[in-house]
């Protein structure tokens, strides 16, 4: 990944045994140079990929590449996408793509895959992702982020598949299920199109110059590491310090990706062991000053897009559960009858004090879970914000309730958005930005 040229990206969007679209202008096939335009139904039948609308059926393969006359002008619609799957926003929508859409056919399912240039791929998600008010050192920072862990990913599957490696992700013994959540099941393509890598809704929302400025002027630039791309991870917010990557995902450390203070040194805020119990528990239910620790609601309509904004306590929150309901939910999660819970109990904590390890109990049975997604799934409907919390058991009338207090939104990895957007609303660059989060970490134009 490191030629002049512009690299191409494939994402895939959406997949199911049926799926409708509509071309805008004319599109080309692969093989036969025909010409399609309209709308048709890309469906699954005996194992056989078919395009279908009201005049005609084509039956092209197992794949079928659709490229637009021009790029510009053509562009084509997936109708009724579901987007946020498992997140609490979860919602169908149509959605509006330019560059080339193909249709794969993989164990009875289609899948919709656009392949585009890397650049116009990042105006979009930098577009999707932050609102039309961040500042222009946000944007840049995201900017050069989002190409670096798209590049990084990019290099990471060829790596995979040159080292003929399998990548496990789940290691499961009869007392301890440990697993995490990364790009494992793209095979078909690069990325995918929701928050598990990154939101990309194409053009169905406009793009706005200031986002085009951030991405052509920082254009092929990238965070690097020695000789490699850094796989720059973003989350939320920290919750006030940094996670390490290999206590989120494989046991690799990235020597870019440190434990840092989510503040600038003028804060005076502790530098605290969080891995210790006691000191998490302390750090969690105080409220340390950090970039993030805001409530400016103008900053964080940079970072929270509409549906976002459904959810305001982040730097520190609690939820509340009943003994039988959480019992339940567990149980539904992760498939697990533990009885009636009686103990939740932290067993290993990360350096931003998330939760690596954690032990539940029950009337049944007991088992440790990890890692900080796994928790995070087990302990909620959708996802709990993130695995920093302890928990308090208190009697209420006769009903013993779970009580999670937390601190931060997402893994906690790399950029903190919201500390990144307030920086960027105080006056940082975006080197400095980039440099505050990723440590010792360099940038450099690759193309
Ligand atoms: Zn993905
Ligand atoms: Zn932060």
């Amino acid at each position: 990944m490191t030629g002049k040229n512009e690299p191409e990206i494939s994402v895939g969007i959406v997949s199911g045994s049926g799926l409708t679209f509509t071309l805008h202008g004319d599109y080309l096939t692969a093989e036969g140079g025909r010409k399609l335009t309209g709308r048709y139904t890309a469906v699954a039948e005996n194992d056989r990929l078919l395009l279908k609308n009201e005049a005609e059926v084509i039956r092209p393969g197992d794949e079928i590449i659709l490229t637009p006359s021009a790029f510009g002008s053509c562009s084509f619609t997936l109708h009724a996408v579901t987007i946020g799957v498992n997140f609490h926003w979860q919602r169908n929508e149509d959605q509006t793509f330019r560059g080339i859409l193909k249709f794969i056919l993989r164990g009875g399912q289609v899948t919709a895959v656009n392949v585009l240039p890397v650049e116009e791929y990042l105006v979009s998600v930098i577009s999707s992702e932050m609102s039309a008010t961040s500042s222009g050192e946000l944007l840049r920072a995201h900017a050069v982020i989002s190409r670096s862990w798209l590049l990084a990913q990019i290099d990471k599957t060829l790596r995979l598949s040159n080292a003929g490696e399998k990548y496990r992700t789940s290691f499961v013994t009869d007392t301890e299920i440990t697993r995490w959540y990364d790009r494992e099941d793209h095979r078909d393509f690069d990325v995918c199109a929701d928050d598990h890598c990154q939101r990309y809704q194409g053009i169905t929302r406009s793009t706005t110059k200031a986002v085009e400025e951030a991405v052509h002027g920082t254009g092929g630039e990238v965070l690097m590491y020695s000789d490699f791309i850094c796989d720059a991870r973003y989350s939320k917010c920290c919750g006030g310090a940094a996670e390490l990557f290999e206590n989120v995902w494989e046991p690799v450390n990235h020597p870019y990706l440190r434990k840092v203070i989510d503040a600038g040194s003028e804060a005076g805020t502790p530098d605290i062991d969080l891995t210790d119990e006691k000191n998490a528990v302390e750090w969690i239910s105080g409220k340390p000053e950090a970039f993030c620790n805001t409530s400016d609601r103008q900053i964080l309509s940079q970072v929270l897009n509409n549906y976002d904004q459904e959810t305001h306590d982040f730097y520190r929150w609690s939820v509340t559960c009943q003994q039988d309901e959480l019992s339940d939910l567990v149980r539904e999660r992760t498939g697990i009858d533990f009885g009636r819970i009686t103990s939740l109990e932290p067993l290993a904590r990360g350096t931003s004090g998330r939760l690596i390890r954690l032990r539940i109990t029950g009337e049944k049975k007991s088992m440790v879970i990890g890692k900080e997604l796994e928790i995070r799934k087990a302990l909620s409907k959708s996802h709990l914000y993130s695995s920093a919390f302890y928990v308090e058991k208190v009697e209420d009338q006769g009903e013993t309730l779970f009580v999670l207090h937390g601190a931060g939104w997402g893994h906690g990895v790399g950029l903190c958005q919201i500390g990144a957007a307030v920086m960027g609303a105080s006056g940082y660059t975006y080197r400095q930005i980039l440099f505050h989060y990723f440590v010792d970490a360099e940038i450099k134009k690759l193309y």
